[in-house]
């Protein structure tokens, strides 16, 4: 199978390096809606001040168990790609990106995509961690189907049908 995975919230830990740039005593469990800058009580346009940053994106840590996960997908057989939103105002997003999912996840130029619409995307399971995404992709038909990574800001979403839950990715690749 081809098994397009997303970056943010599923291989990066995103919410971890806003966190960090904050400095502000908040935990991951805090973000508890997609709005991080609502669920924070951030300004508008924080967000996109701390993300824009050089070497914000390069920095973000890789979340636990990620790497394993995608190694045993791979040593499954299928083919593993990164499917990843750019946040599109930031000049420095798309080079950090590509270098960090190559550096990280040994990811080659053939299995990264960066694109804003991701029902353009035609493999046959797509785990994310935006439920709006997740659930429009499974609500195509073809036979597709996405994977919710559970986390604090999808965890009160309705899925639909061809949406599974899981609890990490690693699940996915068990
Ligand atoms: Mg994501």
């Amino acid at each position: 199978m081809i098994i397009a995975i997303d970056c943010d919230g599923v291989l990066a830990d995103f919410v971890g390096g806003v966190l960090d740039a904050l400095g502000a005593a908040h935990t991951h469990e805090d973000v508890v809606c997609w709005d991080i800058e609502l669920a924070l009580g951030l300004k508008r346009g924080a967000l996109a001040g701390i993300v824009s940053r050089p070497g914000w994106v390069a920095s973000l840590r890789p979340i636990d168990g990620a790497r394993d996960a995608v190694d045993a997908l791979r040593a499954a057989g299928h083919r593993v790609v990164c499917v990843t939103t750019p946040w599109h105002t930031s000049p420095h997003w798309h080079r950090e990106r590509h270098a960090w999912l190559e550096r990280e996840f040994a990811f080659n130029s053939r299995d990264i995509v960066q694109c804003g619409d991701k029902s353009l995307i035609n493999t046959h399971v797509l785990c994310e961690d935006n439920t709006r995404t997740a659930n429009a992709f499974a609500s195509r038909g073809d036979r597709r189907r996405a994977v919710l990574i559970d986390a604090p800001w999808n965890r009160r979403d309705a899925i639909v049908a061809g949406v599974t839950r899981v609890a990490s990715l690693a699940e996915v690749a068990r």
